[in-house]
């Protein structure tokens, strides 16, 4: 069994309660994703003045971003309720339709993993989305009628990490979109900063720039490493975290200097040692390295693209030589009987 740690999966159990915590609640408490900030005032200051509800918003980017996050922040901003669903989660068009009707004028509906909507009832919400209407069928054979319910105006609040996945239609009835970037590392060392006094957890500046730069730009990811850094610091300390002990704990998790996990690193090495480098398809990466394509292509490739181990050609992906001197390789020696 491996016993590497991924902080994508982190978030669960008492960590998810933790969570709950250190989720910032209003926009002020919000860092990075600055453009996306200042138009969500604009739009949620525009809407008050209208006393109307707020168009309905699209979240898209990598998962532990902030998409959740700046849906309670809108519902909070717009002093509004928020119902919490996802895409899996609604699978017939009455669990859609119970929904809607409960909500109250202006509220805020929150459908994560809204790519995994049944089309049946994609199909519905799009009445709902713009008309605030819905049409639902009663009986089945012949007696079977239409009946039209009105629903109180509402904001449909999506977010997906698979954009590319979403229907045209449904991704045309959102009047706002977002997509949202990977953090820099100084707005990251802010968040652990942030974390860490909430949780009242003493950390040194720089331990905080450690956790900040291994964190694959991602504010989650972020926050579980502080936790379990924390632990190490607990036990094999007084508590506080320094960066020796930041610098152990983050060895001991396997995540290395440039906040590369043990997959991203196993993407590489795959391309490198199985493909030459590339060019080579992203199914066939996927493939070799045992993970779904959609999850390679929308979690990790776009943090190594962005990083610069990664370019996407016509031909396929092909690593950079940042790649082969990340794994301490030479490109040109065609020798990687080193690698394992
Ligand atoms: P997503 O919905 O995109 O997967 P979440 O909104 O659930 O991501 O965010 C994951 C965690 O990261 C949350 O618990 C939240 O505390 C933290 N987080 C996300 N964005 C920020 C931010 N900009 N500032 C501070 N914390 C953040």
């Amino acid at each position: 069994m491996s016993n590497d740690f991924d902080p994508r999966k982190a978030s669960e159990g008492k960590d998810k309660d933790l969570d709950g915590i250190i989720r910032p609640q209003d926009l002020q408490d919000f860092s990075g994703q600055e453009k996306i900030i200042a138009n969500l005032k604009v739009f949620v200051a525009a809407a008050k003045m209208r006393g109307e509800s707020l168009d309905h918003v699209l979240f898209h980017g990598p998962p532990g971003l902030g998409k959740t996050t700046l849906a309670h922040i809108i519902a909070n901003e717009l002093g509004v309720n928020m119902k919490v669903t996802s895409g899996p989660v609604l699978d017939k068009p009455g669990d859609l339709a119970g929904l809607l009707t409960s909500l109250d004028e202006g509220d805020v509906l929150f459908i994560d993993e809204i790519h995994r909507l049944s089309p049946v009832v994609e199909e519905y919400l799009y009445s709902a989305m713009e008309d605030f209407v819905i049409d639902i069928m009663i009986d089945k054979g012949p007696g079977a009628r239409s009946v039209r319910i009105s629903l109180n105006p509402f904001t449909l609040v999506g977010a997906t990490t698979r954009s590319g996945l979403l229907t045209s239609p449904l991704r045309a009835r959102f009047g706002i979109t977002c997509a949202m970037e990977y953090y820099d590392t100084d707005t990251l060392v802010k968040i652990v900063e942030r974390s860490a006094s909430i949780l009242k957890i003493g950390i040194e500046k720089d331990a905080a720039r450690e956790i900040a730069l291994r964190s694959r730009g991602t504010p989650r990811i972020a926050n579980s490493l502080l936790r379990r850094v924390r632990d190490f610091a607990q036990v094999m300390g007084n508590g506080h975290i320094d960066l020796k002990i930041a610098r152990f704990a983050l060895d001991a998790l396997n995540i290395d200097k440039r906040g590369l996990d043990a997959i991203d690193n196993k993407i590489l090495r795959t391309i490198i040692t199985k493909f030459k480098g590339g060019p080579v398809g992203a199914n066939t990466i996927a493939t070799a390295v045992g993970e779904d394509q959609g999850t390679l292509e929308e979690v990790y490739e776009p943090f190594l693209i962005k990083e610069g181990f990664i370019v996407r050609t016509p031909r396929g992906r092909e690593v950079t030589s940042l790649a082969y001197e990340h794994l301490g390789l030479n490109p040109s020696s065609g020798d990687e009987s080193t690698l394992f």
